[in-house]
C-alpha cells in the first residue's frame, strides 16, 4: 500500500508561507500583485483563471483580471503586455493558454518581460533552468518537487523516468530532477519499450495526457509515482494519466487526481508572484 502525497495539504502550507510574507511586504508598503490575461471564452481556461484568482485572494495578492474578447488582435494583445510590462505596480504577468488560434502564443510568451514571466515559459527563463541559475521554476515541475520533497525522499542517484517531453512539464522536470543529482531518462511517443524503461524507475513522473496509461505493468514495487495528467475518463470523471487503482498497491508513494500535482501548479505561481515582487523591489 502506497502513502498517498497530500497535493492539497502540501499546496495549503506553501500558500500560508506566501501569504504570510505578502502580509509582510504590505508592511513595507508593498502591494503584491498579479496580472492575468484570458482571450476568449474557453471554458477549461475560465476555471484555471478563477482558481489562481481564488488563490491570489487566499495569498492576500492583489490580481488583476484582463478578460479579452476571442476576436482580440495579436496587436491589441502585445500592447497590453506592453502596458502591464511597465507598470511597476504589476509584479507579475499571466497569459492562460491556449489562445485562440489566429493568435501567436510564442509572440506573447516572447513579449512578457522575463521579470514578470511568473510562469517562466520565456526563452530567458527557460535557459535559467537549463543552467540551474533561475529566479523563476514553471509552476507544475516545481510543485513535483516540492511534493517529493514532502515525502524527505532522497533523489539523490535514483534512476528517474519522466514521461513527456512538453516544454511546459516533461523537459523543465527532468532538469529539475537532474539538478537534485537523479539520474534521468525522458520518454516520449516514440520510446521504444516504455514498459521496460518505465518498470526500472525509482520514481516514475507521468506527464503524457492520457487517461489512466500507466498501470501497475510500468511501475517497479516500491516507486514514487508522480502523477501530472489532468484527463477525463470513459465517463467524463476528473483523472490522470495514473491507472491509481491498479499502480497503489506496488508504489510506496503516489499522488491522487485530484488532490495531487494539480493544487501545487497554482501554489507555486503564487511562490513566484510574491518572489517577483521581492526581486522587483530589492528585498
Ligand atoms: P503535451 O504537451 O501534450 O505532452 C504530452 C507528452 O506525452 C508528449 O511529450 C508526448 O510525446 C508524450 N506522449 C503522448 N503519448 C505517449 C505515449 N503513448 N507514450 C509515451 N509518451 C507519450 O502535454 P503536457 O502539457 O505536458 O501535459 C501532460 C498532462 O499533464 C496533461 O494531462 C495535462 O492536462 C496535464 N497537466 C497538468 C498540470 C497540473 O497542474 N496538474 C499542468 C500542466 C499539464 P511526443 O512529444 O512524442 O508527442
Amino acid at each position: 500500500m502506497a502513502q498517498i502525497i497530500d497535493g492539497k495539504a502540501v499546496s495549503m502550507s506553501v500558500k500560508q508561507r506566501v501569504k504570510d510574507e505578502v502580509a509582510l511586504l504590505k508592511e513595507k508598503g508593498v502591494e503584491v500583485c498579479l496580472a492575468v490575461i484570458i482571450v476568449g471564452d474557453d471554458s477549461a481556461s475560465r476555471v484555471y483563471v478563477n482558481n489562481k484568482k481564488k488563490a491570489c485572494e487566499a495569498c492576500g495578492i492583489k490580481s488583476e483580471e484582463y478578460a479579452l474578447p476571442a476576436q482580440t488582435t495579436q496587436q491589441e494583445l502585445m500592447d497590453l503586455i506592453d502596458e502591464l510590462n511597465a507598470r511597476k505596480d504589476v509584479n507579475g504577468i499571466l497569459c492562460q493558454l491556449p489562445l485562440p488560434k489566429h493568435l501567436d502564443e510564442k509572440m506573447v510568451i516572447d513579449a512578457i518581460s522575463p521579470e514578470k514571466d511568473v510562469d517562466a515559459f520565456h526563452p530567458f527563463n527557460v535557459g535559467g533552468i537549463m543552467i540551474g541559475d533561475y529566479t523563476y521554476l514553471p509552476c507544475t515541475p516545481a510543485g513535483v518537487m516540492e511534493l517529493i520533497k514532502s515525502t524527505c525522499y532522497d533523489l539523490k542517484g535514483k534512476n528517474c523516468v519522466v514521461i513527456g517531453r512538453s516544454n511546459i512539464v516533461g523537459k523543465p522536470m527532468a532538469m529539475l530532477l537532474l539538478q537534485a543529482d537523479a539520474t534521468v531518462t525522458v520518454c516520449h511517443s516514440k520510446t521504444v519499450d516504455l514498459k521496460a524503461i518505465a518498470s526500472k524507475a525509482d520514481v516514475l513522473v507521468a506527464a503524457i495526457g492520457k487517461a489512466k496509461f500507466v498501470n501497475a505493468d510500468y511501475v517497479k514495487e516500491g516507486a514514487v509515482v508522480i502523477d501530472v495528467g489532468m484527463d477525463r475518463d470513459e465517463n467524463g470523471k476528473l483523472c490522470g494519466d495514473v491507472d491509481f487503482d491498479s499502480v497503489e498497491p506496488k508504489a510506496s508513494f503516489i499522488t491522487p487526481v485530484p488532490g495531487g500535482v494539480g493544487p501545487m501548479t497554482i501554489a507555486m505561481l503564487m511562490q513566484n508572484t510574491l518572489r517577483a515582487a521581492k526581486q522587483q523591489n530589492n528585498i
